[in-house]
């Protein structure tokens, strides 16, 4: 798969919080999906007898720590971040037959259409979510109250959930859901003292109203407009981030809003990236 890997992050808070979206530096456009035909491909080349991968077996904390290697060479600075990469075993949440591919920095199929999010592309978001105007110095829960908007196979909230004091994840497919939860029990079994998520099957357009005010909300999946409710439960200090369409050019763009201490939004850019659609209602 021959995605091309993001070369400016951490955008440094200067470029994303400016209160108007300004005119960006070219660079490569972030897919933290991938085709999925082409994962298909891939999923199908894994699972054929002649290739099948053994699993990562005793190797996978050394795969696992040389991914975390990359992520920080890549930029990803911030130590309970990269900490949590080390912490979370992604070969847990991809199907069995792509597990050798689990510490690349790719998006790999989880059913329905799905993609696990890429690494890189995580870790990208949440190092400027760490950022949110109301987070206190040194906090070692940056993320505060969480809302993470498109559960997947609950890889990402996982890890969300080392840096946060609570997590809430929402899923709209039924499905998917399930199998979050399922990955969760896991984990949760498999890694003492790790803080479990609260899954919400529903629709993430409606966010979350009875954990809500968050202080910072992410979203994996990308549509025309912020959902008003997102807006509506964030907490002053907070900080949102969401895949955007420009309705200029319809070029997804990664967008950033801040909700002030007064109250005030402000919303800035930082750079194209691609997503799944947000779809509403729940199936
Ligand atoms: N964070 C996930 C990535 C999942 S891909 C991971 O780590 O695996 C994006 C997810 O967003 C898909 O599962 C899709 O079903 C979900 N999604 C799309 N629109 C949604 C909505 N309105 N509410 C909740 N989830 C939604």
């Amino acid at each position: 798969m021959s995605e091309s890997r993001p070369k400016r992050f951490p955008l440094s808070l200067d470029k994303v919080a400016s209160g108007v979206a300004r005119a960006q530096p070219v660079r490569e456009l972030l897919r933290p999906q991938a085709p999925l035909q082409q994962a298909e491909q891939d999923r199908r080349r894994l699972a054929s007898p002649a290739s099948t991968p053994a699993g990562l077996g005793m190797d996978s904390r050394a795969v696992q720590q040389r991914m975390v290697e990359r992520l920080q060479a890549d930029g990803i600075r911030h130590p309970a971040l990269l900490q949590a990469f080390a912490t979370i075993p992604r070969h847990w949440f991809v199907d069995s037959a792509l597990v050798n591919q689990a510490y690349e920095d790719t998006s790999l199929p989880i059913g329905l259409g799905q993609t696990i999010s890429k690494p890189s592309v995580i870790g990208s978001m949440v190092e400027l979510l760490v950022q949110r105007p109301g987070v206190a110095p040194d906090d070692p829960r940056p993320l505060g109250n969480c809302l993470d908007i498109g559960t997947g196979c609950g890889y990402q909230a996982a890890l969300l959930s080392c840096l946060a004091r609570r997590v809430v994840s929402v899923e709209r497919l039924k499905d998917l859901h399930l199998k979050a939860r399922q990955n969760l029990d896991r984990l949760r079994q498999g890694l003492p003292g790790w803080q479990d998520v609260r899954l919400v099957f529903g629709d993430g357009m409606l966010g979350h109203a009875p954990n809500a005010p968050y202080d910072t909300l992410i979203a994996a999946a990308g549509g025309a407009a912020v959902p008003q409710a997102w807006l509506d439960q964030l907490a002053p200090g907070g900080r949102l981030i969401a895949p955007l369409e420009d309705p200029r050019t319809g070029q997804q763009m990664l967008t950033v809003i801040d909700r002030l201490p007064n109250g005030q939004l402000q919303q800035a850019s930082a750079g194209p990236v691609l997503f799944v659609p947000l779809k509403s209602g729940t199936i």
